[in-house]
């Protein structure tokens, strides 16, 4: 399946980016499981003199936890290699709210993120309340998160997404479930949402390594996340068909990906 140029984009425009973003789950591998070829598509990448970062919008682990997670899957994996939406929150957080009082709904993971920004985790005297994708979430964590966002402070999501796909077609509830449960007894969404569909992190990295959007390329299986992102970005977006989206999705959409692929296996023909 090759649909090409859907948009203004052309190849020689994929041929120069320097930088490929990478989603994980259903674009480098699926579950526990790779995606054919995914392991050679990156090492492609690395032969080529490419830069490349895995982006996820799960603040459930920390971006080590990634780095190793990705390492012994066989990937090419250091720490700048890396981009979560925890860390992106970390770098909207210093730059927005410094020195403010960070009230978390989120993991240790997260909270050991957030400190290695130089931001203060406090569980009584929040001047923000963060919200994450929390594994270990519990009723008392709950009951402070409404209290701070009823006084008004200003609230955060590190991401949208309602489910986290697990093994065997299991949905969990993810980051977006549980701000839906906060809205319900706070009456309020979330002030900013970080991850994607949001282009911030796909902006920051362009800013952090200095490259400009029209040469940074993101690749993902989900129309309403990634390729969003990318368009909002105005980054060069490709589609992948390995995970979640059908092409009478990409039909239905109202936005269309620049370049749509089986999988990234087929890229390594395609950049060079
Ligand atoms: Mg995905």
């Amino acid at each position: 399946m090759k649909r090409e140029s859907i948009n203004k984009k052309t190849f020689k425009n994929l041929q120069e980016c320097e930088l490929f973003i990478l989603d994980l789950d259903g674009t480098i591998y699926i579950g526990d499981e790779l995606i054919y070829g995914a392991i050679d598509f990156v090492e492609h990448l690395k032969n080529l003199g490419k830069k490349f970062v895995y982006l996820t919008n799960n603040s459930s682990r920390a971006s080590s936890d990634y780095v190793k997670i990705l390492k012994s899957m066989g990937f090419s994996c250091e720490k700048e290699n890396v981009f979560t939406s925890g860390m992106a929150t970390g770098m909207y957080l210093i730059k927005r709210y410094p020195k403010k009082k960070v009230y978390l709904v989120g993991t240790e993971a997260l909270k050991i993120e957030l400190n290695s920004y130089g931001i203060e985790i406090n569980n009584e005297d929040a001047d923000v309340v963060v919200v994450g994708y929390d594994k270990e979430l519990t009723y008392a964590k709950l009951l402070k998160a409404t209290h701070f966002i009823r006084k008004g402070v200003p609230y955060i999501a590190t991401h949208p997404d309602l489910v986290c796909p697990l093994p065997h077609g299991e949905l969990a509830p993810d980051c977006g479930s549980i701000c839906s449960l906060l809205e319900k007894s706070t009456s309020r969404q979330p002030d900013i949402i970080i991850g994607k569909p949001n282009p911030f992190m796909i902006k920051l990295l362009s800013n952090k390594l200095n490259i400009n959007v029209d040469k940074i390329c993101s690749i993902g299986d989900r129309l309403y996340t990634d390729i969003l992102a990318t368009k909002n970005s105005g980054a060069i977006s490709i589609l992948v068909l390995s995970g979640e989206s059908t092409i009478s999705m990409v039909d239905k959409s109202e936005f269309k990906p620049d370049f749509i692929y089986n999988s990234v296996y087929d890229l390594i023909n395609i950049i060079s």
